[in-house]
């Protein structure tokens, strides 16, 4: 089978690039080839709480529909958060790729319902973050959900069948280069364009790709810190203005750029394995609420010449940690960490806090991760607690590591397209986005650049 373009991955990026060329009347064939399942396949014997190694590939992050839309399927309407459309695009043209993002995911089906910050109440944060030097990033949402998600994908891929797209799945792709993609079988399958969107669960194939084939790459930032757990009221009324409060932070010490990341409203903390190593995130669930809540709290770490490899970094943090936790997520109260001292079950059940994981080393987040991090979660959470009292108190909890890392970024210019013509390349993969939106925005601009090529827009 030969296509005149050939997609390599059916998350968001892929499913969005092919889209876009449909509509805008591409008449070639388009070959959507994934290493998973189909949607209504995908059945993850961990209910999509935790990637769990135990099928190969992950369901939890492989098959049409990509990663994430199962597990929660926040869309996060903004071109800043989940990766920087500002690379490529003018303020407008950035929102405009947002809304036009959004409004196909609501066309398939996703809930009408908005979660839009309050305006007076947002201002109002934002004045209290201003004021102790950190930034409040009011942020429309559109939540999916898990009980949504299959429905939303299954009709996102029938619209593409419709006009004549064919999926290729449970299909690995070994190799490409400029007219082919070669199959984990040999096959050879000729195309005009590639679009690579292989999700960060490709990030490593397609940086050994790139490199084989001289494609330039960078590494990028990764972000290095704890999940903090709270009683459900402290953040009561923060969430009341924005589901996913996010916060930017400057530390002092260091001005470091730390963030908040992921907040789950009377949710739960969950173990969770990297390259074999324990780490921790976090979820909430419709039917179960704990008294607390958690969000991740991450400093950026970026490195620069002549030692840039913040992958190989973030990996000798994950190991330590695994070492000093005894391959489980370790657990320390704020309280504790400040004072220099390891927490024991005893002292953590002295505290306000009850842990909702338990299958933790209580231990000293000190001697796990380096001293500059260290650093920086105490006085941002100090910050913070500016605009969110009670968020540094002694017993708030602290579950290391978490560690988001980021794939090599690949040289693209604003269509997508690297340094070989005719292949683009989309999404978490290629180090160009950390969200759905802005992973199927970059899956639009690949698209488009074909497009462009064909002389179907300007
Ligand atoms: C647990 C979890 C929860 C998340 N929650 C959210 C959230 O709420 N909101 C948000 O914005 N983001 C979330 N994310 C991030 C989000 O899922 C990703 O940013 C997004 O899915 C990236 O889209 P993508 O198309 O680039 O890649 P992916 O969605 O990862 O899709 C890539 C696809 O390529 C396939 N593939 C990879 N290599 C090959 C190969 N060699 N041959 C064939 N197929 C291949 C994979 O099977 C996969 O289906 C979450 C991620 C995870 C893991």
């Amino acid at each position: 089978m030969n296509a005149d373009v050939v997609i390599v991955g059916a998350g968001p990026a892929g499913l969005f690039a092919a889209r876009e060329l449909v509509v805008h009347g591409f008449s070639g064939s388009i070959l959507i080839i994934d290493e998973g399942p189909d949607v209504e396949e995908r059945k993850c014997p961990e209910r999509f709480t935790k990637i769990c190694a135990r099928c190969k590939p992950c369901l939890m992050v492989s098959g049409v529909g990509g990663a994430g839309i199962f597990s929660s399927g926040l869309l996060n309407l903004h071109p800043q958060i989940g990766g920087d459309l500002g690379e490529w695009l003018d303020p407008e043209q950035q929102w405009r790729i947002v809304e036009y993002v959004d409004s196909a995911f609501v066309e398939f089906g996703a809930p009408t319902r908005l979660y839009v910050p309050d305006p007076i109440k947002s201002a109002e944060l934002s004045r209290k973050a201003a004021a102790v030097g950190m930034r409040f990033i009011p942020i429309k949402q559109r939540h999916i959900g898990t009980e949504n998600s299959i429905r939303v994908i299954a009709n996102f891929r029938d619209f593409l069948k419709n006009r004549g797209v064919h999926f290729l799945l449970k299909t690995r792709v070994e190799s490409f280069n400029k007219g082919f993609v070669v199959l984990k079988d040999g096959k050879r399958i000729e195309c005009r364009y590639v679009i690579l969107a292989p999700g960060r669960s490709g990030a490593d194939w397609l940086a050994r790709e790139c490199k084989r084939l001289g494609i330039q790459t960078r590494f990028e930032p990764i972000d290095v810190g704890v999940r903090v757990e709270v009683p459900s009221v402290i953040l009561d009324p923060v969430v009341e203005v924005s589901v996913d409060p996010k916060f930017h932070i400057y530390t002092k010490t260091y001005r470091d750029f730390v963030r908040t990341f992921c907040v789950n409203h009377r949710g739960f903390v969950v173990r969770e394995v990297y390259n074999n190593y324990v780490g921790v995130n976090g979820h909430t669930f419709e039917s179960v609420k704990s008294e607390n809540s958690n969000f991740a709290f991450l400093v950026r770490v970026a490195l620069t010449e002549p030692v840039e490899n913040t992958l190989a970094y973030g990996d000798a943090i994950a190991k330590q940690a695994a070492t000093i936790g005894g391959g489980k997520p370790i657990l320390q109260t704020l309280g504790d960490l400040r004072r220099g001292r390891r927490s024991t079950w005893g002292r953590i059940r002295m505290g306000l806090v009850r842990p909702t994981l338990t299958d933790v080393t209580p231990g000293d987040i000190g001697m796990a991760l380096p001293h500059r991090i260290v650093i920086d979660i105490i006085e941002g959470l100090e910050s913070l607690d500016n605009v969110i009292p009670g968020v540094a108190s002694d017993s708030t909890l602290l579950y290391a590591p978490e560690i988001k890392f980021s794939a090599l970024r690949v040289e693209v210019d604003k269509y997508m397209e690297p340094s070989i013509e005719n292949i683009f390349v989309a999404g978490d993969g290629a180090g160009l986005s950390r969200g759905i939106v802005v992973a199927a925005a970059t899956g639009v601009l690949a698209a488009r650049g074909i497009l462009r090529k064909e002389g179907l827009i300007n």
